[in-house]
């Protein structure tokens, strides 16, 4: 029995997570694939409920689960609270509590959808398929700062653990996908950059079947451009990946199709969309549910060990592209409009046909 605690969230939070749970429920098979869902407040719903964006039992919900499953959270309703008091407090507060300090970002562009990338046809090929491994929680986000007189100053800082830590965390990923890693710093310029490449050099020593190679961070953002195709799995600070994952996700056009899952020590993750929680067409059946589903696919890989299913949710979404099916924001003319619901009945249609 996998127990996933499932956060809906705000917005379009709700209609996306039970495209998600219907997915999950079609794979179940009696004392073999069971999943047991318990539903979370955190986010805006929890602030309107309770006065918090992560109240205590929440937290301890997530802590007890699993897997931890999340709609998106956030919305102009509570954009006028004070910064601690705001929905994405919940975000940054489970991250840390769950010690989650990979977030796995994949970038795929899948074929039926090449008119979504910005990219040239001859550059996008076959299609896109890069994974930015990014450190979660440490570096100049949560380093030391401050304000001297007119001056104000914020410090990257990493320990070898730290970074020995997330290069493991690559090489694993690398060895299931096409064997490479990029690391990713500015060792030219910046000390714990140097550290940085020093770590992760001597940690590839334990995995001779992976290529590594290392880049500058102003390369890598040109190269990811010019030539995706040289990128499987890149790694690199918290900084440095939030800027490249948000410019990887940019080569494979929308939003909707984005999936991501943060990982810790442990088998237990937490997966969300990489969008937010799109309020302008919340609760209109207008929201593409693919990116919450391809997150299930990463956590049953990730979390459960369930390889198989993991493959055949991808599958299925590629099939259902394939079939000329669309929400309104990949919608192409000659494509068939369909609605969050219809979506997710469709990727659940096609599943059992696996
Ligand atoms: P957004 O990602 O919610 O929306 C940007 C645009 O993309 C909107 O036009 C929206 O309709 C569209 N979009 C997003 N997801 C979609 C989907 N699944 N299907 C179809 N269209 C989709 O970003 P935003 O508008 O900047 O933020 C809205 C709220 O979400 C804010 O309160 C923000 O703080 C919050 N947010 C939350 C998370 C999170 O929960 N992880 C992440 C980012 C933003």
């Amino acid at each position: 029995m996998f127990r996933i605690a499932l956060i809906p969230g705000d917005g379009i939070g709700p209609d996306i997570i039970k495209q998600a749970v219907k997915v999950m429920k079609s794979l179940e098979k009696p004392g073999e694939i069971e999943f047991e869902f318990t539903e979370v407040l955190a986010g805006g719903a929890a602030i309107d409920k309770t006065g918090h964006p992560l109240p205590q039992e929440s937290l301890d919900i997530c802590l007890q689960s699993d897997a931890v499953l999340l709609g998106a959270v956030g919305g102009p309703k509570w954009d006028t609270l004070p910064g601690d008091l705001r929905p994405e407090q919940a975000l940054l507060g489970l991250r840390k509590a769950l010690g989650v300090f990979a977030n796995l970002r994949p970038a795929v562009l899948f074929p039926q959808l090449k008119n979504a990338s910005p990219l040239k046809e001859d550059i996008i090929g076959d299609g896109i398929d890069v994974l930015v491994v990014r450190e979660l929680i440490g570096g100049i986000y949560f380093g030391k700062r401050g304000r001297e007189g007119d001056t104000a100053y914020d410090t990257e800082s990493y320990s070898v653990p730290e970074v020995e830590r997330i290069a493991r965390v690559a090489f694993d990923t690398a060895r299931k996908r096409r064997h490479k890693v990029t690391s990713v710093d500015k060792a030219n310029i910046l000390e714990s950059s140097r550290l940085w490449r020093e770590t992760v050099t001597r940690i590839a020593k334990d995995y001779p079947d992976i290529e590594l190679n290392h880049l500058y961070v102003d390369n890598c953002a040109m190269q990811l451009i010019r030539d995706p195709h040289q990128f499987d799995v890149i790694v690199t600070s918290n900084m440095f990946g939030d800027i490249l994952s948000d410019e990887a996700s940019m080569l494979v056009g929308s939003l909707g199709m984005l999936p991501s899952a943060s990982l810790g020590n442990t088998k237990r993750g937490f997966y969300e969309p990489i969008h937010g929680s799109a309020p302008d067409i919340a609760g209109q059946d207008k929201a593409n549910p693919l990116a919450t589903i391809l997150s299930v696919a990463m956590m049953l890989r990730y979390s459960f060990d369930l390889t198989r299913e993991a493959d055949d949710i991808e599958q299925a979404v590629a099939k259902v592209l394939e079939d000329g099916y669309r929400t309104a924001d990949i919608m192409e003319p000659g494509m068939k409009l369909v609605g969050t619901e219809r979506m997710g009945d469709l990727v659940v249609e096609y599943l059992k046909c696996s």
